[in-house]
């Protein structure tokens, strides 16, 4: 296991940012609380003037524009978008280069790799303000919480990934705080929550699995996990040790976060307006960036499927909704009594694998077949399976296939499909 770090990192130069996030996390807000479609429309259109001039700067734009028999002028509204091409993943991985507007060695600027959920993986250049957005929503996520912000808050990363590194850090972005890694497999980490007592807390559905397990933790503000599926059993059993608020966000890498599912009404994600715009009454999420920066996105498609309407929400959010955010390719098992859940909610077991390197296929209530594409001992993997499946509804054991398979079979379409069921014709 990596020691516990002090990580020297560069967060002196936070400070001079804090601005410009008080502004976005404004932004955010006021757009949330325009009733009026037209008012918001306007001043998404406003944010285009940035986006021309990006595209201008970017090689792959230039070119791909002229192709088309278009110009960046020709973006005077989010109505003309349609004319627009669109910009596929794979393209954006091929491509991530000359998408960009700047150089990638301009000051502050990094190349992150995302793995995505879609399987290859894309390199994406972010400036300075691209790796500091999170602290900047963050604030407008706390607000929605109505949970105040103290002055020097904790944040909390928990994580459940094998390797166990830890560091503590200061946060001068957001109220001098600080932020500290935790992980899970760490005999201390209970500890060491007890002793941070997070204002927030982030992780993922199998940091929250384990949380669930504790008793005796101090209450965060907020607790946040990024969208992979949050099922409903496990917000339950996390709200029987922790009742704070549980936001679940999307994002990606190449656009940073997108929308939030909403605290009152689960399955449904209020979009990121006015920093990003999703376009309404599609299939599919196709995202327009209108945050400036480095990396101008147009039309992009990030392979998640949903629809985007505008709405008045209950939770007192106006703006654009995306619902039946399938992406992940919806899909319920049958447990031994006939109740039906989420096949999502065992994503965590196979954190370690992308998702085109395994399939789960229900055959029957008791009976399962797993595919792994590689040829990898599949021993621990099966205990935790078989933990997840009993925690789900399955007492005993079901019988688990084992299937060795090759690289690439599993590939049945743009998405991969990691669930299946046979069981009484469901899919
Ligand atoms: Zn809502």
């Amino acid at each position: 296991m990596a020691p516990r770090a002090n990580l020297r990192r560069d967060t002196s130069s936070q400070r001079p940012y804090v601005p410009w996030a008080e502004d976005i996390a404004r932004g955010l807000s006021r757009l949330a609380a325009l009733g009026s479609e037209d008012e918001a429309r306007a001043e998404l259109d406003s944010r285009l003037e940035w986006l021309r001039g990006a595209l201008l700067q970017s090689p792959y734009y230039v070119r791909r524009l002229r192709d088309a028999g278009l110009h960046p002028g020709d973006l005077r509204s989010l109505r003309d978008l349609p004319h627009f091409p669109l910009l596929e993943r794979a393209t954006l991985a091929e491509h991530w280069e000359e998408v960009s507007a700047l150089p990638s060695e301009q000051e502050g600027c990094v190349v992150v790799r995302s793995s995505g959920s879609t399987g290859a993986p894309v390199k994406v250049v972010r400036d300075r303000r691209d790796c500091l957005h999170m602290w900047a929503v963050l604030r407008f996520w706390l607000a929605r919480a109505a949970v105040a912000l103290p002055h020097r808050p904790r944040v909390v990363l928990l994580d459940a990934l094998p390797g166990g590194l830890e560091y503590s850090t200061r946060l001068p972005i957001l109220r001098d705080g600080a932020l500290h890694r935790v992980s899970v497999l760490r005999p201390d980490a209970r500890e060491r929550l007890r002793r941070v007592a997070p204002t927030v807390l982030f992780s993922d559905p199998e940091g929250l699995r384990w949380l669930a397990e504790q008793e005796g933790l101090p209450e965060p503000g907020l607790v946040l996990s990024s969208a992979q599926h949050l099922s409903r059993e496990l917000r339950e059993a996390l709200a029987r040790v922790l009742p704070a608020p549980v936001l679940n966000y999307y994002a990606t890498t190449e656009t940073g976060p997108l929308a939030w599912e909403c605290l009152h009404a689960p399955g449904r994600f209020h979009v990121l307006a006015p920093d990003v715009w999703l376009e309404p009454d599609l299939d599919d999420v196709v995202v327009t960036r209108l945050r400036p920066g480095v990396l101008p996105l147009v039309r992009y498609r990030p392979a998640d499927a949903g629809t985007v309407r505008r709405e008045s929400c209950a939770c007192g959010f106006h703006g654009w909704t995306l619902q039946d955010f399938g992406g992940r390719g919806a899909c319920a098992f049958t447990t031994p009594s006939g109740r039906r859940v989420d096949a999502w909610a065992l994503a965590w077991v196979f954190k370690h694998h992308a998702l085109r390197a395994f399939r789960v296929t229900q055959l029957a209530p008791e009976h399962f077949e797993l595919e792994l594409v590689e040829a990898t001992a599949p021993g621990p993997l099966l205990e935790r399976l078989e933990g997840a499946l009993r925690n789900l509804g399955w007492p005993r054991a079901p019988r688990l296939e084992v299937r060795a398979v090759e690289a690439d079979s599993l590939v049945t379409g743009t998405k991969p499909q990691p669930f299946r069921t046979r069981v009484d014709g469901h899919r």
